[in-house]
C-alpha cells in the first residue's frame, strides 16, 4: 500500500465551490438560448454543480439529467437512472447517442460492494475481414468511410439497456424510455450546440432525405430557442417499451436497420458515394453484449475501476496512473504536473497502440498492462528536463524489463471524436459511469427512415490499415470484431465505497481527459467540478500535445516548451461529467462550466453541508 497524498477538501470548500458556481453563470459561459417561441417550454436551469441527498446524475443536457432525477425520485435506483438518462440524450443528443449506436457500462453495486461492467461495443458484420474499409489494396478516404453503411456496426445500446436493468434494474425498460418518449413527442427546446453540431452536419445530412427532413425542419437548421420534436423517435422507443428490445435485434425494426445499413438511403440528385454495408438479420442477432469484469488498479490508496478491453480506456488510465504514482504530484509544480502527466500519456498511448483490441480476436495482456512492475519499467523513461520522442516504441507488459522498449514505434492511428458521457448514483450507493457513442457527431449521417435515430459509424474505429506495416496492429477489423475504443468510465473506490465517479466523450483524448481530470482532482486538489474544468492537454504519442485554448495562452506554455515539448491548440477537448460522494455524506454532481454549452449537474434534494 502506497502513502496517500490525495488531498481531501473541506466540506467547506466544496460547497463554497457550489455557492460560486450555482449563484452566477460563469462569464464564458455559451448565451443563453434567444427567447422561446410560446410553444417551446424552456429546458430546466442548467447548472453545473449540485450538492445534496438521494442521488445525483450529471450529463450534458438538463432534460436528460431531469429524466434520471424524475426516476431517482420516484424510487428508481442508479442503473434506472443512467437507463432513462441516456434514452432522453438519444433525443436531445441524437448526433452523439441514441440506439442506433453503442457504449459502456461500468456499475458499482453498493450491496455487493462490488464493481461490474457491460462491453456493449458494435460489432462488424461476420463477413468481415481486414480488408473491410480497403480498396484496390488501398484505405478509402476516412470521410467516405465515416459517411457509408460500411462503417455502421450492429447496435449495442438497446442490449446494454436491457443487460444493466436484467442484472441491476428495478424497473421496466417500458417505464424508464417514458419520459424520453414524451421528450421526443412533446419536443426540447433547441440550444446552441445543438443547431451547431446540425450545421457542421448540414452538407451531408442533405444527402439523405430522411435524415435531412428530422434534423434540417423545413429545410432549415434549427432555430435556437425553437422546439425540436422526433415522433418517429417517440414511436420506436414505444415499441421498444412494448415489445422489448429484440425488436432491434430480430423484429421490424432490425429489418429496417439492414434494409438501410445496405443500401443507404441517398438522395438520388447527390453526388455522394455511400458505399453500402454488408450488415444481416443473422449479424443482429447474434449480437450480444458482454458482462465483464472491471480494470482495476490501486492510486495513492484508492481503488479505480475501468472499463476492460474491447475499450482501451481501463488499461491506458490505469498504467498511466502506475506510472504517475511514483512521482508525488501533489508536491509538483504545475508545470512539473503537466510534463508528467503528458508523458505518462505518451508511453500508455504507445502500448496501447501495440496491444490493445478487441481481446475476442487479439491477445491483449490487460493483466500485466495494469501491472506496478510494468509501469515502474516504463517510468524510469520520464526525464525532469526533456521529452520522450514520439512515436515512442511500445514495450512488452509480459516480460517488463527496466526502461527498454519491446518493439517497433508505429504512429497514433486516427480516431474520431464524439460521444457522451453520463453519471449517475443513488441514496443507497450505487453508482454508474456510461459513456455511449454513434462515434461521430452525427453518426453515419444516415437515419433509419421513419424510425427517427442515426445509424453509427463505430466501425471506422477500427484501423483501416497498420499504421505500420512492420509492427502488428490488434485493432484492424475482423468477423463480429468489436473496434477499440477509447471510452473510458471510470468509479474509484476508497475502502470499497465509492469516492467519485467520471467519464468523457472525445475520441481518444478520452483517456487523457479522464487522467487529467483524476489527477488534476485527486492530486492537485481541486474541487471535481474545477478538475473538469480546467484547461486540457492531450498527448497521444505523437510529436505534438494538444492543448486548449486556455493553456495554450498561459505561462505554463512557455515552460513547457523549454523542456522540449511541443504544441497545437485543440479549441475544445472532452464534455465531462462526474458524482462524488461528499465526507458529509451528500451527493456531488458536476459537469461542465462552459464545454459543449456546459452540462448539467443534478441532485434529488439539493442541500448545503449540515
Ligand atoms: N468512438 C470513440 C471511442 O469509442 C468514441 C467517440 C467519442 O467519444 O468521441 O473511443
Amino acid at each position: 500500500m502506497r502513502r496517500t497524498t490525495v488531498r481531501r477538501l473541506s466540506v467547506w470548500a466544496v460547497a463554497a465551490a457550489v455557492a460560486s458556481v450555482g449563484a452566477t453563470p460563469p462569464p464564458s459561459a455559451a448565451p443563453a438560448p434567444a427567447p422561446s417561441p410560446a410553444t417551446a417550454k424552456p429546458p430546466p436551469a442548467k447548472t453545473p454543480v449540485a450538492a445534496g441527498y438521494g442521488g445525483a446524475v450529471a450529463s450534458v443536457d438538463a432534460d436528460a439529467s431531469a429524466a434520471g432525477i424524475e426516476v431517482l425520485r420516484n424510487g428508481g435506483n442508479a442503473v434506472d437512472a443512467a437507463v432513462a438518462t441516456a434514452a432522453a440524450l438519444g433525443v436531445t443528443e441524437p448526433y452523439s447517442a441514441g440506439i442506433g449506436g453503442g457504449g459502456y457500462f461500468v456499475h458499482y453495486d453498493a450491496k455487493s460492494r462490488t464493481v461490474r461492467t457491460i462491453d456493449g461495443r458494435e460489432t462488424a458484420p461476420r463477413s468481415a475481414d481486414k480488408s473491410l474499409f480497403l480498396e484496390d489494396g488501398k484505405p478509402i478516404p476516412f470521410e467516405q468511410a465515416v459517411t457509408s453503411g460500411l462503417g455502421v456496426g450492429a447496435p449495442g445500446t438497446p442490449a446494454t439497456w436491457r443487460a444493466a436493468l436484467d442484472k441491476w434494474g428495478s424497473e421496466s425498460l417500458r417505464t424508464l424510455l417514458k419520459p424520453a418518449e414524451k421528450l421526443a413527442r412533446d419536443g426540447f427546446t433547441v440550444d446552441p450546440t445543438f443547431r451547431t453540431q446540425t450545421q457542421a452536419n448540414e452538407a451531408r445530412f442533405r444527402d439523405f432525405p430522411d435524415t435531412a427532413e428530422l434534423f434540417l425542419p423545413g429545410g432549415e437548421l434549427p432555430v435556437v430557442g425553437s422546439r425540436f420534436k422526433n415522433p418517429d423517435l417517440a414511436r420506436t422507443y414505444r415499441e421498444l417499451g412494448r415489445e422489448g428490445v429484440d425488436e432491434l435485434y430480430r423484429g421490424d425494426l432490425a429489418r429496417d436497420i439492414v434494409r438501410t445499413v445496405r443500401k443507404p438511403p441517398v438522395d438520388p440528385k447527390s453526388q455522394r458515394v455511400a458505399r453500402p454495408g454488408d450488415l444481416t438479420a443473422k449479424d443482429l442477432r447474434a449480437y450480444d453484449v458482454l458482462g465483464q469484469a472491471p480494470t482495476k488498479v490501486s492510486y495513492r490508496g484508492l481503488d479505480v475501476y475501468g472499463i476492460a478491453p474491447s475499450s482501451s480506456g481501463g488499461t491506458s488510465v490505469g498504467e498511466a496512473l502506475n506510472i504517475l504514482e511514483r512521482t508525488d504530484l501533489s508536491a509538483a509544480s504545475q508545470t512539473a504536473y503537466l510534463h508528467r502527466f503528458i508523458e505518462s500519456s505518451r508511453i500508455a498511448f504507445a502500448d496501447r497502440g501495440r496491444w490493445l483490441g478487441d481481446p475476442a480476436f487479439e491477445d491483449v495482456p490487460t493483466r500485466e498492462l495494469l501491472s506496478q512492475r510494468f509501469a515502474d519499467s516504463r517510468e524510469c523513461l520520464i526525464k525532469d528536463d526533456a521529452v520522450l520522442t514520439s512515436p515512442l516504441a511500445p514495450a512488452d507488459p509480459r516480460n517488463p524489463t527496466a526502461c527498454k522498449a519491446g518493439g517497433k514505434a508505429a504512429p497514433t492511428t486516427f480516431e474520431g471524436e464524439n460521444t457522451t458521457h453520463l453519471t449517475a448514483a443513488d441514496k443507497w450507493g450505487n453508482v454508474v459511469a456510461y459513456t455511449l457513442t454513434i462515434e461521430s457527431t452525427g453518426g453515419s449521417g444516415i437515419t433509419v427512415p421513419g424510425r427517427g435515430f442515426l445509424l453509427n459509424n463505430e466501425l471506422t474505429d477500427f484501423s483501416f490499415a497498420p499504421a505500420s506495416p512492420a509492427v502488428h496492429d490488434p485493432n484492424l477489423p475482423g468477423p463480429g470484431k468489436r473496434p477499440r475504443s477509447s471510452i473510458s468510465p471510470t468509479i474509484v473506490l476508497e475502502n470499497g465505497r465509492p469516492l467519485l465517479a467520471l467519464g468523457s466523450p472525445g475520441g481518444a483524448t478520452i483517456i487523457t481527459t479522464v487522467l487529467q481530470t483524476l489527477t488534476g482532482h485527486l492530486d492537485r486538489g481541486l474541487p471535481l467540478v474545477d478538475a473538469i474544468a480546467a484547461p486540457r492537454a492531450s498527448q497521444r504519442n505523437q510529436a505534438t500535445t494538444e492543448l486548449e485554448p486556455g493553456l495554450w495562452n498561459s505561462p505554463e506554455r512557455a515552460r513547457l516548451e523549454a523542456l522540449g515539448h511541443a504544441f497545437r491548440q485543440n479549441p475544445e477537448i472532452g464534455a465531462t461529467t462526474g458524482v462524488q460522494r461528499l465526507p458529509d455524506g451528500r451527493w456531488l454532481a458536476a459537469a461542465e462550466k462552459v464545454r459543449r454549452g456546459g452540462g448539467s449537474a443534478m441532485v434529488v434534494r439539493p442541500a448545503g453541508p449540515r
